[in-house]
Formats: C-alpha cells, sequence, structure tokens
C-alpha cells in the first residue's frame, strides 16, 4: 500500500475493473487464470451480476465504491473511489448503460407489470425476461436468485455473442431447470388478463403464458469517459478501456462486446499468455438447449436407414414427417443440416461462426433401393421414404465441405432437413422406345440417380439394352454392387460395369476408354445416335461439357465423355433443345 496524496490510502493493482457486470467478471477470472495477481473489481451496488462466481474464482470485490476519476499518473492509472485510490497497470469500463437507440421487438405497454430492464420485488413471481444479450441474462439470474420462476425469450440469440459467464450461468440454469429458456421465441403481442399480462409468441412451439412481470432487456452500450471521470490523459495513454460496443469515434478498441476486455490484457499485459477461450463452436455445442430448439424448428424429416458402405460412404433414407414422396426417377431433393451441427473432421469452418444458426443444405439425387422386402423390384412410388447415396467429401486448401462432414456423424433416429419439393430434369421422359439402348455412365455416388432409372425400366418392360457404367476408386466404393449383379442375373438385357481406377492389378479406365476402345461390341450392343440415349451424371470432367466462346462451343482441354459423343454424332439434351446426351453436373 503507499499513500500518493497523503489522504486516501493507495492500493496497488494488477488491473481495475469498474462494474461487476458478467463482461467484467469475465474478464477478472480469464485474468487471473492467465497468471495475472492483482485484480480488483469495483462495484457500487451490492451485488455483481452473478454472484456465484465469487467464491470459486477467490474475486476480490469491493462492494458500494462509487468511481470518481481515473487519472494518469506516471505510468500508471490510478482509481479514485468514494473509499480507496488504486494505482494499476490498466482500467477495463466493465458497467455498461442501456442502449437509446434500442427498440424493443413490440410496443411496451403501459402497466405496472410490464417493465424496462429493472423490476424491483422478484420474490416468488413468475416473470418474462426478454432479450438475448449479456443483460438479459444477468436480470434472469437475478431473479431466480430472488426466488422467482423465470422463463427467458431470447430469439435468435447467440450464445458465443454472450460472455463467457454468463454463458455458464445460462447453461446452469438451463441444466438445473432453474430458468426455462427460449431461444427461437418471442412475444408478439402482450395481453391482459385482468391485470396480469398474457403473453402470446405467434409460434407453433410456444403456447400462450401468463405471468406476473414482463420485462424487457435493452442491450448494453459502453460508458462514456465522463461517467467515470476519466481524465483526457488517462484516456490518450490507451489504459482505460470500456466494455461494451463503443460509440462512433470514442477512443476506445474495436472489439466487440466482453471480447475487449481479453484484447486489453493481450494489449496490456504482454508478458502473460491468456488462458484461451473456448472456439465460438465449442461454446455453442455446450449450449443443448438451443441445439434442440434449431432442430425442432428446421429439421422436418428422420433418417430411417443408415447404412455405410464404408466409412465414407453411405446409403440412407429419409422420411419426411409429412407430404409427399412422389419423384420421377432421376430427379434430385435437398437435404440440409444446421452449421450448429458437429462436424466429423477438425477442419476451420469460420461459416460455423458467422451463420451457426443456419442451415447448409444441398441437392442429392434420389437413388432407389432397387428391391423391395420380398426381392421384386422396388416401386419407390409407393414408399414413404426416400434413398440416397452420399459420399463424404474431403476439405481443401480451398474448400471446407460444409453438409457431408456434419452427416458423416449421423445415425438411423437422427433428425434432418428435407425439401418440400423435389425436382429436375435428368429423367426418363425423352425415351420412347422400349427398345432403345440405354447408357447410363457416372463417377462415384453418380449412380444414384440411375438406380432408380434402371428400376424403372425395367418393371415399365423395356426390351433394348441397357448399361450402367460407373468409376470409383476401389471396388469397395461400389455401394450398389450386389443388386446390379444381381439385377443382370435376372434380365439379359441389362449390362453392369464397374471401373475401379485405383484397384491393383485392375487397369485404370476411364468411361471414356469405354467409347474409344468401343467395350459395347463386347456386349452385343451398338451405339447409335438414332437410337441410343446416354445419360452422364457426377464429375464435370468426365461429363466435359462445352462452353461458348465467341459464339463458338469448345470442349474442355482434357476430353469428356460428351466430346466423343458429339464426334459420333450424339447431341446435347438442352432445355428447348432435345438431344439424346442427358446430363446431371454434381458440382
Ligand atoms: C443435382 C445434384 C445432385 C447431387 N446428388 C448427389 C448425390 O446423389 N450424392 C452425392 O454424394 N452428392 C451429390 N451431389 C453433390 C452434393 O450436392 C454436395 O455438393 C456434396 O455432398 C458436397 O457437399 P458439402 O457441403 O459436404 O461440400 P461442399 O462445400 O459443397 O463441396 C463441394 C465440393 O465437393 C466436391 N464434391 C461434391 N459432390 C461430390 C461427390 N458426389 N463426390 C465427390 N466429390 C464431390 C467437389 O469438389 C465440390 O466442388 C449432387 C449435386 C447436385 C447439384
Amino acid at each position: 500500500m503507499d499513500s500518493s496524496d497523503g489522504s486516501i490510502p493507495t492500493q496497488l493493482y494488477d488491473m481495475v475493473i469498474v462494474g461487476g457486470s458478467a463482461g467484467g467478471l469475465s474478464t477478472a477470472v480469464s485474468s487471473l487464470r492467465s497468471g495475472l495477481q492483482r485484480v480488483r473489481i469495483i462495484e457500487s451496488s451490492s451485488r455483481v451480476a452473478l454472484p456465484d462466481l465469487i467464491g470459486p474464482n477467490q474475486l476480490d470485490v469491493g462492494f458500494g465504491e462509487t468511481v470518481e476519476s481515473i487519472d494518469l499518473v506516471g505510468d500508471d492509472v490510478v482509481v479514485t473511489t468514494n473509499r480507496l485510490s488504486y494505482r494499476t497497470r490498466g482500467v477495463l469500463v466493465a458497467d455498461r448503460r442501456a442502449d437509446p437507440s434500442w427498440t424493443p421487438p413490440l410496443a411496451i405497454p403501459d402497466s405496472p407489470r410490464v417493465h424496462l430492464d429493472s423490476l424491483a420485488s422478484v420474490a416468488d413471481q413468475d416473470v418474462l425476461v426478454v432479450g438475448l444479450s449479456d443483460h438479459a441474462v444477468e436480470l434472469t439470474a437475478q431473479f431466480v436468485d430472488g426466488g422467482s420462476r423465470v422463463v427467458l425469450a431470447a430469439a435468435g440469440m447467440d450464445p458465443t455473442l454472450l460472455s463467457p459467464a454468463a454463458a455458464r450461468a445460462l447453461r446452469t440454469l438451463e441444466q438445473g431447470r432453474q430458468a426455462t429458456l427460449l431461444y427461437r421465441s418471442t412475444p408478439r403481442h402482450i395481453t391482459f388478463a385482468g391485470e396480469f399480462p398474457m403473453v402470446e409468441f405467434g409460434d407453433r412451439r410456444t403456447p400462450d403464458l401468463q405471468f406476473d412481470h414482463v420485462v424487457f432487456a435493452a442491450p448494453r452500450q459502453a460508458f462514456e469517459p465522463d461517467d467515470v471521470g476519466v481524465t483526457p490523459a488517462a484516456l490518450d495513454s490507451g489504459k482505460v478501456w470500456f466494455l461494451g460496443d463503443p460509440g462512433e469515434g470514442r477512443p476506445v478498441t474495436t472489439a466487440p462486446g466482453w471480447q475487449v476486455g481479453i484484447a486489453m490484457a493481450e494489449a496490456l499485459f504482454p508478458e502473460v499468455e491468456l488462458v484461451t477461450p473456448l472456439s465460438p463452436l465449442e461454446r455453442r455445442t455446450q449450449h443443448v438447449g438451443a441445439i434442440e430448439e434449431l432442430r425442432e424448428e428446421h429439421y422436418n424429416a428422420t433418417i430411417t436407414h443408415f447404412e455405410p458402405t464404408h466409412s465414407d460412404l453411405w446409403v440412407l433414407r429419409v422420411k419426411p414427417d409429412q407430404g409427399d414422396t412422389s419423384y420421377l426417377p432421376g430427379q434430385y431433393a435437398s437435404l440440409g443440416l444446421g452449421y450448429w451441427e458437429e462436424r466429423i473432421d477438425d477442419a476451420p469452418d469460420p461459416e460455423a461462426d458467422r451463420r451457426w444458426d443456419k442451415l447448409i443444405r444441398r441437392s442429392y439425387s434420389i437413388s432407389s433401393r432397387m428391391f423391395d422386402d420380398h426381392g421384386y423390384l422396388t416401386d419407390e412410388n409407393g414408399l414413404d421414404e426416400l434413398e440416397f447415396y452420399i459420399v463424404l467429401v474431403a476439405p481443401t486448401p480451398d474448400n471446407t465441405p460444409a453438409l457431408t462432414p456434419r452427416l458423416a456423424l449421423k445415425r438411423a433416429g437422427d433428425r434432418i432437413y428435407l425439401g418440400p419439393k423435389v425436382a429436375g430434369r435428368y429423367t426418363l421422359n425423352s425415351v420412347i422406345d422400349p427398345r432403345s439402348e440405354i447408357v447410363f455412365f457416372s463417377t462415384g455416388t453418380g449412380e444414384a440417380p440411375h438406380n432408380g432409372m434402371v428400376i424403372d425400366l425395367l418393371r415399365k418392360g423395356h426390351t433394348g439394352p441397357i448399361i450402367s457404367a460407373v468409376t470409383v476408386r476401389k471396388s469397395a466404393d461400389l455401394g450398389y454392387a450386389d443388386k446390379h449383379r444381381e439385377l443382370e442375373f435376372r434380365y439379359s438385357n441389362y449390362h453392369y460395369v464397374p471401373m475401379p481406377t485405383r484397384e491393383p492389378g485392375i487397369p485404370k479406365r476411364y468411361l471414356q476408354d469405354l467409347l474409344r476402345d468401343d467395350d459395347f461390341a463386347e456386349l452385343g450392343v451398338t451405339l447409335s445416335p438414332s437410337s441410343t440415349h446416354v445419360f452422364l451424371c457426377g464429375n464435370p470432367a468426365m461429363i466435359g461439357l462445352p462452353e461458348e466462346v465467341d459464339g463458338h462451343e469448345v470442349f474442355p482441354e482434357t476430353t469428356g465423355v460428351v466430346e466423343l459423343l458429339v464426334q459420333q454424332g450424339f447431341t446435347l439434351d438442352r432445355r428447348n433443345t432435345p438431344g439424346n446426351i442427358h446430363y446431371e453436373e454434381y458440382w
């Protein structure tokens, strides 16, 4: 202890935090855990926002102390309160004020039971808190501590934007069932049943509820320097920081919200290695309630079957909660999972931070189970679920795949999003003559739409040859091989041509080689532009569509199947110009 002016004793501290808000407490806890020795919290009232943190973290709090000035003395900042004077290396002003530009989600009715930001008596009341900031959590914790039953309506809340202390308090309240958290609901109307507010949420998840009190929690913004008597010299020193979003032109860091505390500690205490906070996704996935609500809101179907061909290749079936599953063989549907779902890999995924409560949707061709339970060719349109054939896409330096690494962790019984409509003009519509030759070329999971098309042709008694050729890396990547073999056995006009390209002992050949070497002759089939339809699906490089350059069609450098077929007189089937080469590119 030192005495700078002889009257007020001066204490030496590493860091002084003005205000026991959740953000201020978070900074105190992380600074102490990172190795700072002396951190003092100055709290003008008799309660910090989350008192449970004091004991376990041995926080040093001066209750009932009000800051009178913050000045620069030598290299240090001196904080003078009504009781003491602190000499410190850095000050975080963690008190905040209501943001005057904030507008509540609905007009706040004039009633002694509807409040903005505070509630005097909270014992044994049913309270609705509306808000999604730290402050909403602070109020919820305060009312629960006071003995009330609290519902927090926090539509749109992103738990990672909360300070760690508020986020942890929220999880504890949720897990201990001390408060009911509605992560996706916000009040639409407040009416009155007698004197009591009756709140209508306007969504199918939450019934109308009656409360003793409704409290709207306005988001907070940073204090102004004058609020705590910061002198210009102290402000210019860069040693006084303000928690909350800085106002325009304010000389404070631009880090948002509570992260100011972390940025400040990094700037002022370079010798200290800060305890690394959890990644945003790690923090979010701890909020089980939020994730359950997101799933409930967005998912409308159940995975009824999930059969790995191997660890990275799956056949799955999806059953919508309601609605039609009819489609034309060859069409595709869309599947979706939330960014909030865990991934099987640990690839960096910045989208997951930016869009964590959004859905990732991708198109998937509808495949076919090919045989029903009795061994007959399946009639897909009589079923209430759709089959898909999906491969895990690996991350590359240029792309972090979003959906398949999340799908990899799903199993039968899990929920998923299924788009309400099937789509696509990659169908058998142009096959009119049952004697025509039909050739399906695919790479990997590109065989999915062909499986249903083959079954459809055979069910309808197609008599012309049907060939299904598929390239994969390894034989183990042929998820439907047994079924194709069974079809070949039953139908003499059906030919399955699997082509693994990386299997020892099997010469490496591509689909283009089948055309160049006329392997079809071996099968007794002659391809002819006048009677043959060719279907190509999967990797765009295999398909090799021409691009229009200066009014001419230019084929890619690496020859694809389309170029070889065009050389033989085939024509592309395009919107408004029918042809006999049909294609579906997967990317
Ligand atoms: C009409 C249509 C139907 C499709 N049907 C299927 C299907 O039945 N089965 C299926 O697995 N995928 C299918 N896809 C691809 C699918 O939509 C996704 O692109 C794929 O699952 C990757 O999604 P992601 O979010 O994990 O990766 P993204 O971030 O979307 O990565 C895309 C990249 O992954 C690679 N890629 C995409 N699909 C494949 C694939 N099938 N095999 C190998 N590499 C791929 C490509 O390099 C592409 O640039 C289809 C695409 C379209 C447009």
